[in-house]
């Protein structure tokens, strides 16, 4: 049976930057991934804030300037500014520094970035089970290795077969894309367009990336007909290569580790609840693991250290973001409600709600 020191499962951004960075430590480093082309079909927004954004949102600049790269191939157009657009119709508007990003180049970029630091990467190469150190493939082979990352998505292979569990709370979300001019502002549109969560138009060069995000889908609708709605409401064009899929928005867990399995990203809920954006945690965390591992297999430090880095890098965050969303969802349930609320909180509450922090009018830091 081959060995490795680390076998990492997924690479998206969690587990590309957990390979990178697991093979820069030293450890003999693979990374699999069922796709047959990384980063396609893609299902995403594709939004990524700057790393001075970041910086503001989480307090790890270090392994910011380290962890999160935006390879300048993979962006499509930069964005100044977010809009929140309240049910009836009125607009708040604050400052955000982005980039729409191809996330089929992105996670491309990211997975070759770790063959760079020395991983070897095999796909496509599904993960059936895991076992202890063993690590089943689909076709009937097996790998054996040391330290495991759980790096598959909120639909985590790895994490139900190694008993990890975490409170599952999910977006179901749909996007696709609609051609037109767009200005450089990201817009999201809250209320019934979208229960529970927000509909979105991210600009890029000659197109949008259009979706929603949703809690719950109202009987005698979908993911489809709720988007073809808000399409037509705005007058934007018929969205097309749509694509549906999920993200965890619910706490991030008391522990990432599970014997010698670690888990990153969005198998183990490490998302901003109220934006629902999910890459810049899960290479953060991803770089956590793999900085872990490769520290476990070249010093024997326990792997209990995982735990100590991502709690460090992003608990508080993510577990204020997710009071907040449980918040805003008790007070908004009604578009009329929730466009007075909004308008109660105004442009810098939505500003610091984004930011996972708590708007002054509720009361401020908690
Ligand atoms: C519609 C939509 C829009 C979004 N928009 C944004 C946005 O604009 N900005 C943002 O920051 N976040 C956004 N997110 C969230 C973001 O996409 C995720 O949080 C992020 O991709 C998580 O990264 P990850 O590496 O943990 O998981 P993933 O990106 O899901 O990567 C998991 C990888 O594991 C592989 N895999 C799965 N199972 C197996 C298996 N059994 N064996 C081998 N490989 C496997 C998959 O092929 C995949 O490549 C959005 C999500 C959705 C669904």
């Amino acid at each position: 049976m081959e060995a490795y020191d680390v076998a990492v499962v997924g690479a998206g951004p969690a587990g590309a930057t957990a390979a990178r960075f697991s093979a820069l430590g030293g450890a003999r480093t693979i990374l699999l991934d069922r796709r047959p082309e990384l980063g396609h079909p893609v299902q995403c927004g594709e939004f990524l804030p700057t790393p001075a954004e970041l910086k503001d949102l989480f307090d790890c600049d270090e392994v910011i300037d380290e962890t999160f790269r935006v390879p300048p191939g993979t962006i499509l157009r930069e964005t100044h500014g977010m809009v929140c657009i309240a049910p009836s119709g009125r607009e708040y508007r604050f400052p955000l520094e982005g980039y729409s990003v191809s996330r089929r180049a992105f996670d491309k970029a990211l997975a070759l970035d770790a063959e760079g630091a020395g991983a070897e990467l095999r796909h496509p190469c599904g993960v059936t089970r895991v076992r202890d150190d063993v690590v089943s493939l689909a076709g009937g082979g097996q790998i054996r290795a040391r330290v495991i990352v759980g790096a598959d998505g909120p639909l985590s292979t790895v994490a139900r077969s190694a008993g990890f569990s975490v409170e599952r709370e999910m977006f179901r979300m749909v996007t696709g894309t609609s051609l037109g001019t767009f200005s450089d502002e990201i817009r999201l549109y809250f209320g019934q367009v979208a229960p529970g969560g927000y509909a979105w138009v991210f600009p890029r060069r000659a197109d949008a990336n259009v979706g929603l995000g949703v809690t719950s889908i109202p009987r005698g609708r979908s993911l489809g007909t709720l988007l073809d709605r808000f399409l037509r409401r705005e007058k934007i064009s018929g969205a097309t290569d749509r694509t549906s899929w999920w993200v965890p928005i619910g706490p991030p867990p008391p522990s990432a580790v599970r014997g010698r399995a670690l888990f990153a990203g969005d198998s183990a809920n490490l998302v901003m609840a109220t934006n629902g954006g999910g890459i810049p945690t899960a290479m953060i965390s991803g770089r956590d693991a793999g900085v872990a591992a490769a520290r476990h297999i070249r010093d024997g430090r326990p792997l209990s250290e995982y735990d100590t880095l991502w709690k460090r890098h992003l608990f508080q965050p993510l577990a204020r973001g997710h009071r907040i969303k449980h918040l805003g969802d008790r007070v908004v349930a009604r578009d009329r409600f929730l466009s007075l609320g909004m308008r109660y909180i105004g442009a810098s509450g939505l500003d610091s709600m984004m930011r996972l922090r708590w708007p002054r009018r509720l009361g401020g830091a908690r």
